[in-house]
């Protein structure tokens, strides 16, 4: 096999293995950016709860002021009932009482239905914290441990491409850039074997020149479909 082939083949793996090393760093970044957003999710999720428990507060304590003033409102009412002199009087006086009284009762209710909402709204927050709690223990462990493989694959990374700088002046300078094009292309694949006449890269048939010639000792041949370097075992 052609020497400058052969290099390319090793250089080829090299890089394979700098690729598969980039891409576990992507994954691990990935799982890291998600393990925010989910953490980020929950955290707005409590707030929104904590907005809304603010919320059934206030509208207690608004509808308790009114009660308040509904209950001075009766009693007002009453005391004047005991002073009416006319029937004229003591019917609009007794229907305003009847309102009062509806009113009292309607926010009574009000009340009541908010305090249960709250009893709820507040066990399901306090929930809430401690699985927040809990996913933010495990994310600040699996964090760590995504960060140590992130810096094992980076040293990976870097010794691979140690060796591929060491390597790649031993590829003749006619042939280099074109090789080192094809690497930094999308597929990452500067060199397929043949097999009979069929490349591996493209899965296309060369002309049987180019397989024969693919073959033999002399200079390095590239694919006529895919423009890869090409070789025969
Ligand atoms: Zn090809």
């Amino acid at each position: 096999m052609n020497e400058q082939i052969k290099i390319m083949i090793e250089l080829q793996q090299i890089w394979d293995n700098i690729l598969k090393n980039r891409d576990n760093i992507s994954r691990c970044q990935g799982k890291l950016i998600k393990m925010e957003d989910d953490l980020k999710k929950k955290r707005d999720e409590i707030n929104k709860l904590g907005e809304y428990i603010k919320k059934l507060k206030n509208s207690i304590k608004s509808h308790e002021t009114d009660l308040l003033d509904k209950d001075t409102k009766n009693k007002k009412l009453l005391e004047r009932k005991e002073l009416v002199k006319s029937e004229r009087e003591l019917d609009a006086l007794s229907s305003e009482l009847v309102n009062v009284q509806h009113y009292r009762d309607e926010l009574e209710t009000a009340i009541l239905q908010f305090f249960d909402d709250l009893e709820k709204y507040e066990e399901k927050f306090s929930i809430s914290e401690s699985e927040l709690h809990a996913s933010e223990k495990t994310a600040a462990e699996d964090s760590i441990n995504l960060q140590n493989m992130i810096e094992q694959y980076q040293g990976r990374i870097d010794e691979n491409q140690k060796k591929f700088d060491e390597l790649i002046v031993n590829i003749q300078p006619q042939f280099r850039s074109k090789f080192t094009k094809l690497l930094l292309s999308k597929t990452g694949i500067a060199v397929g074997v043949l097999t009979g006449e069929v490349c591996s890269s493209c899965n296309f048939q060369v002309p049987p020149y180019l397989a024969k010639e693919a073959g033999m000792n002399n200079d390095p041949v590239t694919c006529s479909n895919c423009g890869k370097f090409i070789y025969k075992i």
